[in-house]
């Protein structure tokens, strides 16, 4: 059984532009480090937090990325992403957004004009994916993935289903494409019903829960909004829902490549972090309307 190495709470909250309150896991909490997360390198948690109605959308002005994936998952609300090579669209509750940076984009995250106008409960996550070195400077990639689109495994004795986003669960496989071995899924349980697992033993695994309470490998309760990294070692784990529940479970192949981090650039060395600079101030990032 693969044994949990530590329950994390949430940090302190703080604000990504105006429209996403967040939580930062990985890498900024004790132990979620890129080396030990990798190939995962940032993961921002909105939970749920109530936005009061306006007429002017908040959120994230345009900003660039180079060198990985952003990965946006909704729970609660809806955002709009516009991308400078043409990517985008509007994500709503249960859909996801699969953006490859690659060799750089510059982009912008707002909440939907209407839910701003509406207000409401907002409830999202944001995963950075980092690239292998080979797909780096590759080109960017859209992935947006409806609710409808993503394959559900129906659990045994109605406990609920297995979201399958990206690789594989029992067999079925995730929709979205991957440069490297990734595993993400939503388990969506019923009160009392219970999910197997099992990912290759040097996975790094780790799990959010993002609504009800769960437990874990039989033996540890673990709260809303808490994360939960496994050992490596072993392969398998369960999780049984307290009351009905929602748990985001990641699990990726290390890269096992040198990391060079600078704000929303992640290379392997400093001098590609001075060249995506240049780059970026010398425009080669293509062109976004504010
Ligand atoms: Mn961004």
């Amino acid at each position: 059984m693969r044994n949990i190495e530590l329950v994390v709470p949430p940090r302190e909250p703080h604000f990504v532009g105006d429209g996403f309150r967040v939580h930062n896991f990985i890498p900024s909490a004790y132990r979620l480090d890129m080396k030990r997360m990798d190939p995962f390198i940032m993961l921002d948690y909105n939970s749920k937090f109530y936005f009061p109605p306006t007429d002017k959308p908040r959120g994230v002005s345009v900003h660039p990325h180079r060198g990985f994936e952003t990965v946006t998952v909704a729970y609660k609300g809806k955002v709009a992403h516009h991308d400078s090579s043409g990517g985008g669209g509007v994500i709503d509750e249960g859909d996801v957004q699969w953006m490859t940076a690659a060799s750089g984009l510059l982009h912008k995250e707002y909440h939907e004009e209407n839910f701003s106008k509406q207000g409401g409960d907002f409830q999202m996550v944001q995963l950075w994916v980092n690239l292998p070195a080979k797909y780096k400077m590759s080109q960017p990639k859209y992935q947006g993935i409806s609710n409808a689109q993503i394959d559900k495994y129906a659990l045994d004795d109605n406990a609920g289903i297995i979201e399958v986003i990206a690789g594989e669960y029992m067999g079925m496989k995730g929709t979205a494409s991957t440069f490297s071995p990734v595993h993400l899924m939503n388990a969506k349980l019923e009160q009392g019903g219970k999910a197997e697992f099992s990912f290759p033993a040097h996975f790094n695994t780790g799990l959010l829960v993002i609504d009800g309470s769960i437990l874990v490998n039989g033996m540890e309760t673990v709260p809303t909004d808490h994360f939960v990294l496994f050992e490596n070692g072993d392969t398998r784990f369960s999780i049984k829902a307290n009351e009905k529940a929602v748990v985001l479970v990641l699990s990726g192949g290390p890269l096992n490549e040198p990391i060079a981090a600078h704000g929303p650039f992640v290379m392997n060395t400093h001098q590609e972090i001075i060249q995506a600079i240049e780059d970026f101030n010398a425009g080669k990032f293509g062109y976004l309307e504010e």
